[in-house]
């Protein structure tokens, strides 16, 4: 049925979200073997490069550094250290690894130069890499790309009209300009968001509508349940049925026949008998390793047990795009300009929580 369409409205999406099960089931799963194999799942693994201590105060985030959560902060891994972690994540079935620093926005210094490092180190072991550093300008983008970079990842969330109500340290068209900044080269774009952070059913539609509207749409479209964290403010909302995700996976195939929808945050609270719905309701993509940044995860042998009985295969790198070239440090020819985003909130008063800052820099210290 769908072709790739730019201009879904809310209402055409809420239409498809609410159909009968079986038939919203039917049409994702027809929509999604046009484009993919369906017993093909993407496998990545996701480390956190640089936890905790973000001054931005993402509502459902433990890495925030103004909520009294348990995480452990820690400093920017060695390439060492990364190089490490990608191998073992290759050795059991993952082709992709996503790098996350709890940053607000790349600095340019020596911190972004040791990423660009990591970057050059993974493509070389033929595995994509995808960061997510939070903002990044178009020369930042740039930079990435050269290093080798298959991947940005931005989520936006939720639908405009909610975001202030999960974020109130950027807006929602910060979120847009960095996927701009991204697209202005080769490196693909993965943005997707969170369900169950007390949103209503349109404002998934919403962010699915902004999503679909943009041209290209993103290559991979991460669709996390919350997994609430005590000490964030959304510490007591309670995780959302299976029912929900089935549906929301099923929307996002529809609308975005041609990304692969990830599964993402939230599956250890799902049976495998829900996550195998929502591979046949079109997601074709996992987070591997028992760690999500900081949140439980299935452990990688559970998943591979699951993919057995279900018959899935992990996909291979570089099958939806051609591995990028890397140009080394000493052959770029791109400069750092040491800008900053444009800060569209600028009389926000960021609130750090300094007793939290204290701990983690105890923390990395031992
Ligand atoms: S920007 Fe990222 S790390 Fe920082 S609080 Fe938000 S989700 Fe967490």
């Amino acid at each position: 049925m769908s072709e790739t369409r730019h201009n879904w409205t809310k209402e055409e999406i809420l239409a498809i979200y609410n159909k009968p099960l079986m038939e919203l089931l039917y049409d994702a799963a027809t929509t999604h073997r046009k484009y993919h194999d369906p017993n093909t799942v993407q496998v990545s693994t996701l480390l956190s490069i640089k936890t905790g201590g973000c001054p931005e105060d993402c509502g459902y985030c433990p890495q925030a550094a103004r909520y009294h959560t348990d995480i452990e902060g820690n400093d920017l891994m060695s390439v060492q250290q990364v190089k490490a972690q990608a191998l073992r994540a290759k050795s059991s079935g993952s082709s992709r690894v996503c790098m996350g620093a709890a940053w607000r926005n790349v600095k340019d210094g020596p911190e972004f130069d040791q990423v660009l490092e990591m970057v050059r180190t993974i493509n070389k072991l033929d595995m994509e890499v995808c960061c997510t550093l939070g903002m990044i300008t178009e020369n930042q983008a740039k930079r990435l790309a050269e290093a080798g970079l298959y991947a940005y990842n931005h989520n936006l969330d939720t639908s405009e009209d909610y975001y202030k109500d999960v974020i109130s340290t950027r807006a929602f068209e910060d979120r847009l300009e960095t996927i701009d900044n991204v697209r202005k080269t080769n490196v693909t774009v993965c943005s997707g968001g969170i369900i169950g952070m007390g949103e209503k059913v349109e404002d998934r539609a919403g962010m699915l509508v902004a999503l679909a509207s943009l041209n290209p749409q993103p290559e991979s479209v991460p669709i996390n349940a919350l997994v609430a964290v005590e000490g964030t403010p959304m510490e007591d909302i309670e995780p959302i049925p299976i029912w929900e995700m089935i549906r929301m996976v099923a929307t996002t195939r529809i609308v975005m026949p041609k990304t692969q929808v990830r599964l993402s945050a939230g599956r250890t609270e799902m049976s495998r008998e829900g996550q195998a719905m929502c591979f046949f309701a079109g997601a074709n993509s996992i987070f591997a390793g028992d760690k999500l940044l900081t949140t439980p995860n299935p452990d990688v042998n559970e998943d591979m047990e699951m993919f057995k009985l279900l018959g899935l295969n992990p996909q291979k790198a570089f099958v939806k795009a051609p591995q990028p070239e890397t140009v080394e440090a000493s052959e770029s020819v791109l400069q750092p300009l040491g800008e900053k985003p444009k800060w569209t909130r600028p009389g926000h008063k960021i609130e750090r929580n300094e007793n939290a800052k204290a701990t983690s820099k105890l923390v990395s210290k031992d």
